[in-house]
């Protein structure tokens, strides 16, 4: 997996607030001693859901941080994928 996480033409490296260098990172979901990306789920978030009946496409969610404000930037695309 050596391909570029982030192209420049789709997401900006600079933060929108301060022009900071926007770092790349994912937020961790703790869940029962796994640590898990955070996903996307479409839709509005079923009762099955919360017992752990997980349905339909989950996209994880990778996440830049400005270095200098702390912005968070959150994009929802299979390249951010834990591999
Ligand atoms: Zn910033």
């Amino acid at each position: 997996m050596s391909e570029p996480i982030l192209e420049s033409d789709e997401v900006g490296k600079h933060c929108p607030k301060c022009d900071g260098e926007m770092m790349q990172g994912f937020i961790l979901d703790h869940t029962y001693g796994a640590h898990l990306v955070a996903s996307w789920i479409p839709g509005a978030p079923e009762s099955s859901f919360w017992r752990g009946t997980k349905s339909g496409p989950a996209i994880p969610i990778g996440t830049l941080r400005c270095s200098s404000c702390g912005f968070l930037e959150s994009y929802a695309q299979r390249r951010f994928a834990a591999h």
